[in-house]
Parts: structure tokens; C-alpha cells; sequence
């Protein structure tokens, strides 16, 4: 097949060309290069099966390809609060051109939507069928909201146009490639840690989040992508259930590098959500899929990786 991935040049898009390009498909990036980079996706160019595309998903653009995985959003609050109103019109505008480009070719598309859809959920774990708590005018509305409204559109295009449409709810998700500046919580931490600087907790590290490493995360887009079934439409949760508070990621990142961390406590940004833990179950009867990465092992990996960059 030809497959397009928009943010294919970021953290997770990098994975999932490699692991399409690996199983004989042609890969058509699409990146702007926000917060993406060449050099994730550097070891595809000798590839003939891999195309690279610079441009800007609020921009139409006509392509012919047989699936989309959308990816293109910038993911860390750090990089979505920069640009709020252009983190909008990413989800949105971005959104309503791949679905146009997937009702017009007929192709397949999945989108990646977001825990953050749940918001700061009164509801433990999270299931797909709730509606979540997100406040519509804050810092982080620009990405939660925008995620929202995509979905909408995913729905929207699927009943009145017939597009074949996929709705994966990622779970935090960390591993190789994050950027070191990138701001989320796993990158900082070891970042910080292998600098022998104070690891920066928000808050008093109570709250909580599931941590999918991702290999795991992409191997869930890819069986999502592929199967079928009559509600094969409605959204579905991809991360792993082991839940663990800030506090607990932070002596957990401590013991895989095998230094006596320092930590120091800093103020919790606004809406940052108390608690998170994917329901899995949609996962593992739609597509047979469970995480099979514990935090440990994939803590092990993304610190073997920080380690070269942090060196150099
Ligand atoms: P990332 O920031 O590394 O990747 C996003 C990519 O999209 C980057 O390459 C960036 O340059 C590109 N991009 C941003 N705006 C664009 C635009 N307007 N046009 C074209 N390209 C654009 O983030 P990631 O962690 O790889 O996340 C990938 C997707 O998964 C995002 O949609 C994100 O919302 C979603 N997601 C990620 C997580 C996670 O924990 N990593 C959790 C939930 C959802
Ligand atoms: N966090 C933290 N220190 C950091 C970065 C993040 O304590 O240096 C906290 C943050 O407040 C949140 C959790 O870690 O409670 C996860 O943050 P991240 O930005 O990784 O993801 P999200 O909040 O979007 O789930």
C-alpha cells in the first residue's frame, strides 16, 4: 500500500514509517518540521519506498495514497502552548484537509486523538464511552479542544460521507526520539537526571499517568489501522494501565540510571489532570492488542538513548 503519515519526521511518526517501510509498504512523511526532525527519519532516505514531504498540514495538498495516519500536532504542552492558535488550527483545519483527501481518493485514515480528550477525567480508568471534563478556555484547551473537535470530524465525515475512518486515544507514550527539550514529563526527568541536575516535579507528584512505551503504541495504530468490525469507527484506547504517580516515575527513572536523585518541587500548571489510566479492554477484544513493554525495560531503552545524546 502507499501510506501517507502527516508529523511523520516527530517522535511517533518516525517509529510507525520505519514499521510501515519494514513491512514492504511505501511511505509518503509529511512534515513541517515543528518539532519534528530529518534526523529521526534520516536512516529512510536510502529507502526507494520512502518519499519526504515538507509542508504544512492547514495547507490542502493532493495526494493519492490508500491510508493516512494523521499525526501531525504538536504534542508536549511546552510546544502547543507556544502557538495555541496555530495548535487549533492544526487539529482542525489540518483534520478537515485529510479527511478531504481521504473522501476523495477513498482512503483509509486514522487519527490521533488524545487522552487529553478526557481531560482532568472524574471518571477512573478512563472508558472510551466517557465524555470527559476538560475546561474549553484554558492553557491546554488549544490541544484538548482541537482533539475534540477533530474527533467530530472524524465522526461527522464518516456518517455523512462515508470515509473510512479510525480513532486511536493515545496514552502518554515515551521512548527513543522524544526531544530532550521536548517538556514532557519522561524526557525531562531523565534528561535531567543524567545531567545530575534537580528533577523537576510539578505539584507534589501525587498525580498519576500511564506510560506506554513506543513500539507498543505503534504496533496498536498499526492493528487499529487494519482491522474491522461494525464499531470499528467509534474511538479506541491505546496505553498501558500501570499507573504511577510523578513521585514514583521519578525514583523509578533514578533506579534505571543508578544515581541517588534530586528532586525539587515546582508549581502544577493549570488543568493539569490529577489522574490517568487507560481502560484497555476495547483494545484487547477489537484487536487482540495489550501493551507487553513494563515501564522498567522501556525506562531501560529511552535511557540507553538519552545517554548518547546527553554526551554529545
Ligand atoms: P511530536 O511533536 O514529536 O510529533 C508531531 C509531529 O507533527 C512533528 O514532527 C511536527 O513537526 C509535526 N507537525 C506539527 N504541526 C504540523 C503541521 N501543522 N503540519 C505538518 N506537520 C506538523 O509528537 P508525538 O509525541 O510524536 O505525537 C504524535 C501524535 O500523537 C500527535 O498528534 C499527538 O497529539 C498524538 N499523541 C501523542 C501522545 C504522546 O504521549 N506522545 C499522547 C497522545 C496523543
Ligand atoms: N511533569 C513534571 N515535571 C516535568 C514535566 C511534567 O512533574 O518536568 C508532570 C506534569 O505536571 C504532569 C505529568 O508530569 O502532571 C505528565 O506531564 P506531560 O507533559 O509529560 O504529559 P501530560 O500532562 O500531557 O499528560
Amino acid at each position: 500500500m502507499r501510506i501517507l503519515v502527516t508529523g511523520g519526521a516527530g517522535f511517533i511518526g518516525s517509529h510507525l514509517c520505519e514499521r510501515l517501510l519494514s513491512e514492504g509498504h511505501e511511505v509518503i512523511c509529511l512534515d513541517n518540521f515543528f518539532t519534528g526532525r530529518k534526523q529521526n527519519i534520516v536512516q529512510l532516505f536510502d529507502s526507494k519506498s520512502f518519499e519526504l514531504v515538507r509542508h504544512d498540514v492547514t495547507e490542502p495538498i493532493l495526494l493519492e495514497v490508500d491510508q493516512i495516519y494523521n499525526l501531525a500536532c504538536p504534542a508536549s504542552p511546552v510546544h502547543y502552548q507556544y502557538n495555541p492558535v496555530k495548535t487549533v488550527k492544526t487539529s482542525v483545519m489540518g483534520m478537515i484537509n485529510m479527511l478531504g483527501m481521504a473522501k476523495r481518493v477513498k482512503a483509509r485514515i486514522l487519527q490521533a486523538s488524545t487522552s487529553e480528550i478526557y481531560g482532568d477525567p472524574l471518571v477512573h480508568p478512563q472508558t472510551e464511552d466517557y465524555f470527559g471534563n476538560v475546561n474549553p478556555i484554558g492553557l491546554r484547551s488549544c490541544y484538548d479542544e482541537g482533539k475534540r473537535v477533530a474527533e467530530t470530524l472524524m465522526m461527522d465525515y464518516h456518517r455523512q460521507n462515508a470515509v473510512d475512518t479510525r480513532i486511536v486515544r493515545i496514552f502518554n507514550t515515551y521512548g527513543k526520539r522524544m526531544l530532550e527539550n521536548d517538556g514532557r514529563v519522561v524526557s525531562n526527568f531523565v534528561v535531567q537526571a543524567l545531567r545530575g541536575d534537580e528533577l523537576t516535579i510539578y505539584g507534589d507528584g501525587s498525580q498519576t499517568r500511564s506510560f506506554c512505551y513506543v513500539s507498543d503504541l505503534v504496533d496498536g495504530l498499526i492493528r487499529l489501522m487494519n482491522a474491522e468490525s461494525e464499531d470499528i469507527h467509534m474511538p479506541v484506547n491505546i496505553g498501558n494501565p500501570g499507573e504511577f504517580t510523578m513521585n514514583e516515575l521519578a525514583a523509578e527513572i533514578g533506579k534505571t540510571i543508578g544515581t541517588d536523585i534530586k528532586v525539587k518541587y515546582l508549581p502544577l500548571p493549570q488543568d493539569d489532570p490529577k489522574q490517568r489510566k487507560p481502560n484497555i479492554e476495547r483494545a484487547k477484544n477489537l484487536l487482540g492488542w495489550s501493551p507487553k513493554v513494563p515501564l522498567a525495560e522501556g525506562l531501560g531503552k529511552t535511557v540507553a538513548y538519552f545517554r548518547q545524546i546527553v554526551k554529545t
